[in-house]
C-alpha cells in the first residue's frame, strides 16, 4: 500500500488503490474527473486519421465503462472488448466512431454464432454510445434479397416428384 496523495490539485486526500490513470493517482471522488480529463487530453492530441494509441483506447474504454454503471453498456459491450477489438476509429464533429466485431448467437435456441460488424458513435457532449448500424462480417451476395425468404433453396422443391 502506498501513502500517495491524490493528484487532483489541492485535494490532499489519500489516493485509492486501483484508481490510477496512467501514472496519476486519485481518491475516489476524483478518479472519474481525472479519467475524463486524461481521455479528453488524449482525444485532442489524436489527429483523427491514424489509429489512436493504446493509451487512447485504454482511456476511452475505461471512461465509457464509468458512464454506464454496473456493466450496463448497450449491447453488452464491455471495457475490455472496446479496448482490444474496436477498429476503424474515426474522429467526428461530435466525438468519435468505431467499428467492432461481435459474435452473436443467431437463434434463441442456440443456433450458429453469427459474426457481425457493429458501427458505434460516441458523443462527447451527450456522453453516450449509439449503435449506428450492423452488417454481417462476411456478407453473401444475395443476403439482402433473401432476407425472410428461403425461396432459393433448391432442396425444398419437392413438388411433382
Ligand atoms: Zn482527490
Amino acid at each position: 500500500m502506498s501513502n500517495r496523495l491524490c493528484d487532483w490539485s489541492e485535494c490532499g486526500r489519500l489516493a485509492g488503490r486501483g484508481w490510477d490513470v496512467h501514472g496519476k493517482y486519485y481518491c475516489g471522488p476524483h478518479y472519474f474527473p481525472g479519467l475524463e480529463k486524461a481521455f479528453l487530453e488524449e482525444y485532442s492530441r489524436w489527429d483523427g486519421v491514424r489509429e489512436p494509441s493504446d493509451r487512447f483506447k485504454n482511456l476511452f474504454s475505461r471512461y465509457v465503462e464509468r458512464l454506464y454503471p454496473l456493466g450496463g453498456m448497450p449491447e453488452k459491450l464491455s471495457q475490455g472488448r472496446i479496448e482490444v477489438r474496436a477498429a476503424a476509429w474515426k474522429k467526428t464533429q461530435v466525438g468519435l466512431e468505431f467499428s467492432i466485431e461481435r459474435h452473436l448467437t443467431a437463434y434463441r435456441w442456440g443456433g450458429p454464432v453469427k459474426t457481425v460488424n457493429q458501427e458505434w458513435r460516441f458523443g462527447l457532449q451527450t456522453k453516450d454510445l449509439v449503435l449506428l448500424g450492423q452488417q454481417d462480417a462476411m456478407p453473401r451476395k444475395l443476403s439482402l434479397i433473401a432476407t425472410g425468404a428461403k425461396s432459393s433453396v433448391p432442396a425444398n422443391s419437392s413438388a411433382g416428384r
